[in-house]
């Protein structure tokens, strides 16, 4: 959770950017309001268990992020806290499996899928590559936000663009990256180019 704060810290005015051409220009401050408060509240309450963590953070998102992507993100890690429950200790296997329950939460909320040009453009092929890497994964995501760019958006606010919302990239395809990025430099520190 430090290190997708981190990198949302980072990026937010890029994905701020990102939001104009097809959205409200909010997506990065949406999510720098959300995971600003996500740490505080882990320190206030530290829970232990990771799933633990996850469901906390979730909670913090659905309740300090306005616009779609706060309870599409809280929703993530809730379902995902939710699948770990409150073991002290989680496997990679178990954190994919956790993963891919919180991904499906995710197109339920949303009702989208593959190929609308949301979010999941980026989580399901990133989730679906955690079986190879961590590494994997974060490229496989990244790979499908930039695919997110000739496509027209079905979902959410860009949909309402129609035809304009093709040749841009999703800013929410764009977090989801760069969370799983964020995984990945942290449960493979070093090993490829970070
Ligand atoms: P808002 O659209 O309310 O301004 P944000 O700008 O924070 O919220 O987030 C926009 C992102 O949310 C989009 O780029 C898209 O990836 C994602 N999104 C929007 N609607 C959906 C949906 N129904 N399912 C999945 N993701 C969605
Ligand atoms: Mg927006």
């Amino acid at each position: 959770m430090a290190a997708a704060a981190a990198a949302v810290e980072r990026e937010a005015d890029r994905l701020t950017e990102l939001d104009s051409p097809i959205g409200d220009a909010d997506h990065g401050s949406n999510l720098l309001r959300g995971f600003r408060a996500v740490l505080p509240a882990l320190d206030a309450e530290h829970p232990a268990a990771p799933g633990e963590v996850l469901q906390l953070a979730g909670r913090t998102l659905i309740s300090t992020v306005g616009g779609a992507s706060g309870p599409l993100y809280g929703t993530l890690l809730r379902r995902t806290g939710k699948a770990l429950g409150d073991a002290a200790e989680v496997s990679d296997t178990e954190l994919r499996e956790a993963l891919d329950a919180g991904v499906t939460a995710v197109a339920q909320l949303g009702g989208a899928a593959p190929g609308d040009k949301t979010m999941l453009d980026a989580l399901v092929p990133g989730v679906a590559a955690l079986s190879t890497s961590y590494r994997a994964a974060a490229e496989a995501a990244e790979n499908g936000a930039l695919a997110t760019v000739p496509l027209q958006a079905r979902k959410g606010r860009a949909s309402y663009l129609g035809e304009r919302s093709i040749g841009h990239q999703d800013p929410g395809a764009t977090s989801s990256a760069l969370l799983l990025r964020a995984l990945a430099d942290v449960a493979e520190p070093g090993e490829g180019a970070a």
